[in-house]
């Protein structure tokens, strides 16, 4: 790629993500509309209570929706530097400490002992392992949930990986998981994967995914140690 096709093809995702964007906030602000005509003097609290709560779920929806889609496509200034890789996955470990604590799941790391760093904007590969590491919180099991968090470095390449033992996917999902509102989840925005897909092949990367249902996921990412710089 040189820096006019990856920008142009940069700004066409944006552009189709737009119009995605557009349509999935009509739907709430439908069901939205809707129930607020249906509040009427004569309903009883019960009824406007339930009303209420589903105008406000919907409403969260839309935010949800928004705010995953203004992280994707915000301008930014460029402020790639050196990123200790290990570091900030341990970050990112510490960051879910809590909520692995209440939901019973344990998060091990093992990392490369190789310290590996790469030349990036941290804040997009924060956000890349906080969508994954979610998302691995949303497969696994009640009780007994794992999730590792492993970086490794293969030959010129740092490797992030991020493997759960959660509900797994069928081959049909993991052909449609990166396409924008691509979700299996009741609530889901079918955007986090797509977003982080996104990101990671402007830092000239790839994603793999292993994943068996009713057993786990595996998902690896692979970043070249050279010049690994955002645009
Ligand atoms: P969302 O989480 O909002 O559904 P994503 O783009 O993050 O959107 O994920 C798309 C779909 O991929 C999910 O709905 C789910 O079916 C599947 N998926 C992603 N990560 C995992 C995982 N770790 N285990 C099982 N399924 C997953
Ligand atoms: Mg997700």
């Amino acid at each position: 790629f040189d820096e006019m096709s990856l920008q142009t093809s940069y700004l066409a995702n944006v552009g189709q993500l737009a119009a995605g964007i557009a349509h999935e906030i009509r739907n709430p602000l439908t069901t939205i509309k809707g129930f607020i005509q249906l509040m009427k003097p004569y309903l009883v609290e019960i009824e406007k209570e339930e009303y209420a709560k589903i105008a406000l779920e919907e409403i969260e929806r839309a935010n949800t929706i928004l705010y995953e889609f203004l992280n994707a496509a915000k301008p930014h200034v460029n402020a790639a530097k050196q990123v200790e890789v290990n570091r900030l996955v341990k970050e990112i470990a510490i960051l879910f400490e809590g909520e692995a604590h209440l939901k019973n799941i344990s998060i091990c790391t093992k990392l490369a002992p190789e310290n590996p760093s790469l030349f990036l904007e941290e804040h997009q590969l924060k956000q890349v392992l906080v969508n994954l590491v979610k998302n691995a919180f949303e497969a696994v099991p009640a009780t007994g949930g794992e999730i590792g968090l492993n970086t490794e470095v293969r030959n010129e390449l740092v490797l992030i990986r991020i493997e759960d033992n959660g509900c797994g996917m069928s081959d049909e999902t993991v052909r449609r998981i990166f396409t924008p509102f691509y979700t299996t989840k009741a609530t889901g925005t079918g955007l986090g994967l797509s977003v982080c897909n996104d990101i990671i092949h402007q830092l000239g990367g790839e994603i793999e995914i292993k994943s068996q249902p009713g057993v786990g996921t595996d998902l690896l990412i692979y970043l070249p140690k050279q010049s690994v710089l955002s645009n």
